[in-house]
């Protein structure tokens, strides 16, 4: 606080009452250098150009009430350090209270003023100013460290859900317009992270938040969620149209890479939106759709962005149900497994048999189709498929100690299965302790495990092939189908899918076209075929024409239990097709 030249603003409409004030501080004071004003307009004018220590005002003039009076000027941001004095001839203790809360500093009598007392008051009246600032400043930076994002300075998720609710509580006043809730996290950050270090990873954050700034309007509440996890609350929209054009914005905020350390970074991101009061009323609903939303977002290949609809709740609540039931299953050890047996067309023997995973008890699911991707996604599967392998590779082992067979028994492996880098030395040992020879099983992977194009599942193909396992390209047909995989990874079969099979004998069928074509290719390239999901007569006839030996379906036999194949492989059925 500057103890020299002080600069006092007097206003007061009794001349006589200013001119007294001045002469008490300048006569004996020389560091006070005191102006004077008659009225708030003239006081307004002072103000506007120069700037004051200390504005000593009269509570009674003509047109403004001293209350409003120091409102006003404690709304002005270059009065922050100005301390306010309010001088009255009224000795009314809740009339000091009401400038003081106000915002003066100090309230003084007329009576009371004397030189020394002036003066007093306007020290004491400055000093407690710059105590109530300091005070401001920490309560702001506390406020700031409550609800600010440290790394990216966005607000935090507190802040975010207090400001929601205002926000919803808002909009019950303009029940015509929408609060989109666009929840949004960055594809593959974790991988950035992994690769490039956190320190990338965090600056790759903060270039993301601040490119997103960039194309938001202001009113919008943002914030970072923690991790790669953004959201923003966007309110007065109209129509759907205009939350799809937020979303184009933020779309187009990741087209370009993010330069960071000298990296370039492309990171896209996967966008969940609910809107209120469409889908929901209360923040923590919106929320949780808008995550229901993103999730479906991240999962679909081609869309970037998925609006909350209200079947997915139901979709989620299942999938939720089946997680936690599933959970309970691997505790009870409630799976079962059927065998599926695959059938050579010329000699109708089975030469193998597909594993195929059974929950008897499911309550919510049955189907392998529903429940093991759950396991998958819930990180269910390892448990699950270590049970898989042990269940049959010990039932092998009983099915070829008991008499002389050849056949082979296959089992699904899951991509995670395959990115554990213990993977081939667990079934390594268990073939060692079953006396199981490789040869007696094959993996059936499906082309997403090859997707990723990761090291790992690649060594582990290549090293279960080296054991003398062999390898089965699971589900061809569907999805992703390249050529590129059967020449670079170690494939002994293909199964070519039955949502092919089921076309083939349509008239002037590509699907068929498309299986002769494929029958020639593999059978060049040494890969045996086998057709999945045949269920009639004539669909068998179609594949042996095409060149296809091996089918495996409903037509020859649907999957069954253990018993149940040791039965069919003593007594063959007589199928024939011809
Ligand atoms: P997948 O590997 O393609 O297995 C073939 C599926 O087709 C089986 O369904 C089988 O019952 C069914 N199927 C066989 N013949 C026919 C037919 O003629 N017509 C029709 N419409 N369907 C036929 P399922 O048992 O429901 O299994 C579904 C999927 O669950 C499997 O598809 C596989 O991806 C997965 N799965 C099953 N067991 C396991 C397992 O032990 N581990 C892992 N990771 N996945 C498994
Ligand atoms: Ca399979
Ligand atoms: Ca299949």
């Amino acid at each position: 606080m500057k103890t020299d030249n002080i600069k006092v603003l007097v206003v007061d409409d009794d001349v006589i009452e200013r001119k007294s004030i001045k002469r008490e501080l300048t006569l004996k004071y020389s560091e006070y250098q005191v102006m004077e004003a008659s009225t708030a307009e003239e006081a307004f004018v002072y103000i506007k150009n120069m700037s004051f220590d200390v504005i000593i005002i009269d509570y009674h003039m003509p047109q403004i009430n001293g209350i409003e009076a120091i409102i006003n000027l404690r709304t002005m941001a270059h009065l922050k350090h100005t301390a306010i004095v309010m001088i009255s001839n009224n000795n009314d203790e809740q009339l000091m209270l009401d400038c003081i809360n106000a915002g003066a500093q100090d309230f003084l009598l007329k009576s009371d003023v004397t030189e020394n007392q002036l003066a007093r008051t306007i020290l004491q009246s400055r000093k407690r100013h710059e105590l109530e600032l300091q005070l401001q400043d920490s309560y702001q930076q506390v406020k700031h460290l409550a609800e600010r994002d440290k790394l990216t300075g966005l607000h935090n998720r507190y802040y975010f859900d207090e400001a929601l609710t205002r926000m919803l509580a808002y909009q019950k006043r303009t029940p015509d317009e929408l609060i989109a809730v666009i929840l949004f996290d960055l594809d593959k950050f974790k991988h950035i992270n992994d690769t490039f270090g956190h320190e990338v990873g965090d600056k790759l954050l903060v270039a993301a938040s601040q490119r997103i700034l960039k194309i938001l309007r202001g009113d919008e509440l943002f914030a970072r969620f923690g991790g790669d996890e953004f959201v923003l609350a966007c309110a007065h929209l109209k129509t759907i149209r205009q939350i799809k054009g937020v979303i184009r914005r933020l779309t187009k905020a990741f087209t370009t890479p993010f330069s960071v350390d000298g990296h370039y970074l492309y990171c896209t991101s996967s966008i969940g939106v609910a809107i209120s009061p469409i889908n929901g009323y209360t923040g923590e609903e919106l929320l949780k759709m808008a995550d229901i939303a993103m999730y479906r977002a991240k999962k679909s290949s081609q869309k970037r962005y998925c609006l909350f609809e209200d079947n997915m709740q139901e979709a989620f609540l299942r999938k939720y149900k089946i997680e936690s039931e599933l959970r309970q299953a691997i505790k009870k050890n409630e799976f079962r497994m059927n065998y599926q047996p695959i059938v050579d067309v010329n000699t109708n023997k089975i030469i193998g048999a597909e594993s195929l995973i059974r929950w008897p008890n499911g309550k919510t699911s049955k189907s392998p189709g529903e429940f093991i991707p759950i396991a998958e996604e819930a990180g269910l599967i390892q448990v699950i498929g270590k049970w898989v392998l042990q269940e049959v590779i010990s039932y092998i082992s009983n099915l070829l100690g008991e008499k002389k067979r050849d056949l082979y028994i296959s089992i699904n492996v899951s991509p995670c299965q395959l990115s554990d880098k213990r993977f081939t030395a667990f079934v390594e040992s268990l073939l060692k302790s079953y006396k199981v020879p490789a040869s007696s099983i094959v993996f059936e992977i499906t082309e997403t495990a090859l997707l990723n194009e990761d090291a790992t599942t690649l060594e582990a193909l290549t090293s279960l092939h080296e054991l003398g396992i062999r390898i089965a390209l699971d589900d061809f047909g569907t999805g992703f189908s390249s050529i590129s995989h059967l020449l670079i990874c170690p494939i002994n079969i293909v199964k070519v899918d039955k949502s092919i099979i089921q076309h083939i004998t349509q008239a002037y069928s590509n699907h068929r076209s498309m299986l002769e074509g494929l029958a020639y290719m593999l059978n060049k390239l040494d890969i045996r075929i086998i057709a999945e999901g045949v269920e009639t007569k004539q669909q068998a006839k179609l594949c042996m024409e095409t060149g296809i030996e091996l089918i495996q379906g409903y037509f020859y036999y649907k999957p069954v239990n253990e018993d149940d194949l040791y039965l069919l492989l003593d007594k063959v059925e007589e199928k024939t097709v011809n």
